[in-house]
């Protein structure tokens, strides 16, 4: 995501935080992972912005994804989630980072332990982002707002992921989607199928295997996307016809933003589900020179889908670091800084583990 998502909402006065169990080293990992899978739905009533709901999570419990649905002119956020003592998840405290933020009541969420953002239409999040939190099963809490103040509902799924291990590895299918005139054109195809080796690469290093399930002609695809700031229909539109997987959609340019926008992920972390609103990224051929050593188009697709699968950015452009312990601003030549540069191929354990254990990528565990 180019920046963090527009926050409309007001500051409230919150609770004490609660105590957070963090884990002296990264947890356990095996070959297998996850060994179980499961999904919940529920409906929520928000009424004057606000909504709340209990989870019942199964007692091995190592990992789970959030999505809510809402109305496509609000923004969402998961301002609340606690669980067993210690399973502290996020919340929404009043800190010295937060109140010189600017973010009003996104502040405690974002910096959280487990950091949460609002989006649009919708929102997302992944538990846990940050691999040094425990994470059990049991009792949930979780609280929603909205910048709607109308009552109405809206949908949430949950996907469950439990074993005794995160996984040392996983597997990632990929589909690539292109509009007719890049989908006819030999060099454009040359070029993305060279980024996609790249970032085969990069990934492989983090412990996710890629591979290319489908390279798509997507007939409604505009070759330029409006900016996403100013317009989502075409992007929605695009991501109706996601594939069981990961979905990057290449295109010309996405607006005519100054500077150039290269990419941009529907959510942090993106839905599970193939075709939601937050099942797609998207990518754009015009933002750096394909006659050039420093085509920039791997490092996008990698930054790009590695936001999909759950990452920030080491540090924002306002100065906010990620929480994770092993990354540090401006060292390592890592994927997740804020300035696009050819050479940030790298991602830290925590990092790594964070994707692997989004659901879109698959434990082996998890199969027959
Ligand atoms: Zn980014």
């Amino acid at each position: 995501m180019g920046r963090f998502t527009g926050v409309i909402l007001l500051v409230a006065c919150q609770p004490d935080p609660s105590p957070v169990l963090r884990r002296a080293a990264l947890p356990a990992q095996s070959a297998t992972g996850f060994t179980g899978l499961s999904q919940q739905a529920h409906e929520l009533r928000m009424r004057d912005g606000f909504s709340s709901i209990e989870l019942s999570l199964p007692d091995n419990t190592l990992s789970f994804l959030v999505e809510v649905e809402g109305e496509l002119d609000a923004e969402y956020l998961i301002d609340r989630l606690e669980g067993p003592p210690g399973a502290l998840v996020v919340e929404a405290p009043e800190t010295e980072a937060g109140q010189e933020s600017g973010l009003g009541a996104a502040a405690g969420p974002f910096f959280s332990p487990n950091r949460s953002v609002a989006a649009r239409g919708g929102t997302t999040l992944l538990v846990p982002n940050d691999p040094f939190l425990e994470v059990f099963g049991g009792t949930y809490q979780l609280g929603l707002r909205s910048s709607l103040g109308r009552d109405h509902s809206v949908q949430m799924r949950l996907w469950v992921q439990t074993g005794s291990a995160y996984p040392l590895r996983c597997r990632l299918p990929v589909h690539i989607h292109r509009p007719p005139p890049l989908a006819d054109d030999a060099g454009v195809e040359r070029r993305v199928l060279a980024a996609f080796e790249e970032m085969e690469a990069i990934y492989r290093a983090a412990g996710i295997d890629v591979s290319l399930a489908g390279l798509h002609r997507q007939e409604q695809l505009p070759t330029e996307l409006p900016s996403p700031s100013v317009d989502l229909q075409s992007y929605h539109a695009a991501f109706a016809r996601g594939q069981s997987g990961l979905n990057i959609f290449v295109v010309d340019a996405l607006g005519d933003e100054d500077p150039a926008l290269g990419g941009y992920a529907s959510a942090i972390p993106l839905s599970a589900r193939a075709t939601s609103r937050f099942s797609g990224v998207v990518v754009a051929l015009g933002f750096s020179d394909p006659a050039r050593e420093e085509d920039l188009l791997a490092y996008t697709m990698a930054h790009e889908s590695a936001h999909g699968l759950g990452l920030f950015h080491v540090q924002e452009f306002a100065g906010w670091e990620d929480p994770l312990a092993d990354t540090t601003p401006g060292e390592g030549e890592n994927l997740m800084g804020v300035l696009a540069r050819h050479q940030d191929r790298n991602l830290s354990p925590s990092q790594a583990l964070v994707m692997r254990s989004h659901p879109l990528c698959r434990s082996s565990g998890l199969d027959d």
